[in-house]
């Protein structure tokens, strides 16, 4: 099968079982404190950690996911846990990046513009096709909403993005946050393989 031009997912020659296995890799941005990392483990266990806090350096967690035909999609979840203050380093954390889930905090003004700044940085550095969701966490906290949902609904498609409202704390829309790309790479892995 080939993979021409569509660099952002990688064939994984090592696998040793018959499936098709391909790598997609995920990464999340937004400010500070919009709850990245909770969204992530909101979605990898189920949990709800309050205590949560901005670790130093890239977490990586890794998601496999079987589609129909069997073949395997490794979905590799970064998380910059406070790295995009670096910003030189931001393209290699977003190099290669099939997917990027921008997040901002419904409370937080500052967080959607900085949302924005990543959207123009994927736009200008990332992988060509890449798709992107926005998502504005923190809904649970609704009453205290800054940013409202048809701004970001028309920011979101003026540049070609889903857009989500999500709450890691109560789990609403968690779960379709990732069928939205479940959805997606199913696309991409049937281009591959025809
Ligand atoms: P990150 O820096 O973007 O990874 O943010 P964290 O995941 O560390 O979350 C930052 C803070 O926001 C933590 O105190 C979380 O408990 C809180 N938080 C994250 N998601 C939610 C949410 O959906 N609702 C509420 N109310 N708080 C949240």
């Amino acid at each position: 099968r080939s993979t021409g031009g569509l660099n952002t997912v990688s064939n994984d020659t090592s696998s040793a079982t018959d499936s098709k296995d391909l790598r997609a890799k995920l990464v999340l941005l937004g400010d500070s404190g919009v709850g990245k990392s909770c969204i992530v483990l909101r979605f990898v266990r189920g949990q709800f950690d309050p205590t949560s806090k901005v670790t130093v350096g890239a977490s990586f967690l890794s998601q496999t996911l079987a589609l129909e035909d069997s073949t395997i999609v490794k979905f590799e979840i970064w998380d910059t846990a406070g790295q995009e203050r670096y910003a030189a380093l931001a393209p290699l954390y977003y190099r290669g990046a099939a997917a990027a889930i921008v997040v901002y905090d419904i409370t937080s003004p500052e967080s959607f513009s900085k949302a924005q700044y990543w959207v123009k940085e994927l736009q200008k550095h990332g992988s060509p096709g890449i798709v992107m969701v926005l998502v504005g966490n923190k809904f649970d906290l609704h009453e205290n909403r800054s940013v409202s949902s048809q701004d970001a609904q028309e920011y979101a498609e003026k540049n070609n993005m889903f857009f989500i409202e999500t709450s890691a704390k109560t789990a609403d829309n968690i779960n379709q946050l990732f069928e939205l790309y479940h959805y997606q790479y199913a696309s991409v892995v049937n281009i591959l393989l025809t």
